[in-house]
């Protein structure tokens, strides 16, 4: 008999995205009759506006289907550059650009050029849950710094300093934050930058593909731009998915200082190439257009937060800083006894309602659950997590 193939040990520690099987085992249940309520999708229930979809038609026709520049169309890197400028205020010219499949490509093709065995990453916890896993498919091994809701999910500036060794090489900031909502301040980030800039030797990695959606009375601001003398080890990871409801497009972009830039793109050059070619004008016409469509769904996303806030709020025994950001909540539900995974499971199937666990971000005592759906799908949701609670 053949020996059995064995997988490598990369692929051995890999954990697929437990979020992404949670939507599909929802949609799997759904086909097959059961009566299912799904607050489990990282996405926009949102299409994607017409003169997006228009305009990337519109290339298809025309004739834009063929290879493209690995790093991405000439004029959709220059208009990120142009966003980031005048937008975020962080000067960037379109060689610092990378346009890749989604953010979490650009994040992977990051860690996999900047990372390697013996280097730490320092993140903030709760996390979104692909962070560790791409930190570890980079060789790299993470380092959580661990907040609690009555901390307001922040990092502490004090807390980031005791943390920093001789290894730690990549900080991960994540605001408006994927699962917490928590949206970091100026003051926050001035207090990062003031332990960064005593240790010269750790990069920053800013994701911000929630820069939109944010509760009323907060800002986003790019820690590039807040410490501008720290741009040459600030990279930010950005994308269209969650503002421009173009999850599907798997669009996304890095940006940071040339060389480590340059060195993503030779990796996507000899892996996945050029993003689809007519997608990247659907984006183009996106980052140049008017920002009404987005406004028009993040004030719809701030209504449906607050419907969730409040209702999960009413519950006895579940516990919610109401998020500040993003499109989720992540109640503490510790109180009924159960680790989130096995709370989780009890939910689809006794009321037939799927979210996430919080343990797949760090964090056992709570459940994330997903405002990017219909205030119908909230309430029901609501009601269903009601009910179960009760019985326990
Ligand atoms: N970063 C965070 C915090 C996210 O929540 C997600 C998607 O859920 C991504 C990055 C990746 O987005 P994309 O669909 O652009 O790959």
């Amino acid at each position: 008999m053949p020996a059995p193939l064995t997988l490598s040990a990369r692929a051995q520690a890999l954990q697929p995205s437990l979020t992404l099987a949670i939507a599909a085992k929802a949609k799997q249940l759904r086909s097959e009759g059961r009566d299912i309520c799904s607050l489990s999708a990282g996405e926009p229930d949102f299409d994607t506006p017409a003169f997006i979809r228009t305009a990337a038609a519109e290339a298809l026709e025309s004739g834009h289907t063929r290879y493209g520049p690995a790093a991405g169309e000439p004029e959709l890197r220059q208009a990120i550059a142009t966003k980031l400028s005048a937008e975020n205020g962080v000067s960037t010219s379109s060689d610092q650009v990378l346009v890749t499949n989604g953010g979490k490509q650009a994040l992977y093709n990051l860690f996999q050029v900047l990372l390697g065995p013996g280097d730490e990453v320092l993140l903030p916890s709760p996390y979104w849950l692909s962070y560790p896993e791409l930190a570890q498919l980079a060789g790299a091994s993470v380092k959580l710094l661990p907040s609690d809701a009555s901390a307001g999910f922040r990092l502490r500036a004090e807390q980031l300093d005791a943390a920093i060794t001789p290894a730690s090489k990549l900080l991960v900031l994540n605001s408006p934050s994927n699962p917490t909502g928590m949206v970091l301040s100026r003051a926050d980030l001035e207090a990062i930058a003031a332990v960064l800039r005593r240790h010269p030797h750790v990069a920053v990695v800013c994701d911000e593909i929630y820069e939109f959606l944010l509760a009323p009375g907060h800002s986003h601001h790019s820690f590039a731009a807040v410490a501008p003398d720290l741009a040459d080890r600030i990279f930010i990871v950005n994308g269209f998915a969650k503002g421009w409801a173009m999850t599907g497009w798997r669009i996304g972009w890095l940006a940071g200082p040339r060389a480590v830039v340059a060195a993503a793109s030779a990796l996507q050059s000899q892996s996945t190439s050029n993003v689809c070619s007519f997608a990247q004008y659907g984006a183009l016409a996106a980052v140049s257009g008017p920002r009404d469509c987005v406004i028009a769904m993040a004030e719809q996303f701030n209504q449906r937060r607050t419907l969730l806030t409040e209702g999960l709020q009413a519950i006895a025994g579940v516990t919610l800083r109401a998020p500040q950001g993003a499109f989720y909540a992540f109640p503490d539900v510790s109180a009924y006894g159960l680790d989130s995974m096995a709370l989780c499971r009890l939910l689809l199937e006794e009321v037939g309602l799927a979210v996430v666990p919080g343990v797949a971000f760090g964090d056992d005592r709570c459940i994330r659950l997903s405002c990017a759906a219909s205030p119908t799908t909230i309430n029901d949701g609501l009601g269903r997590l009601q009910r179960c609670l009760a019985t326990l």
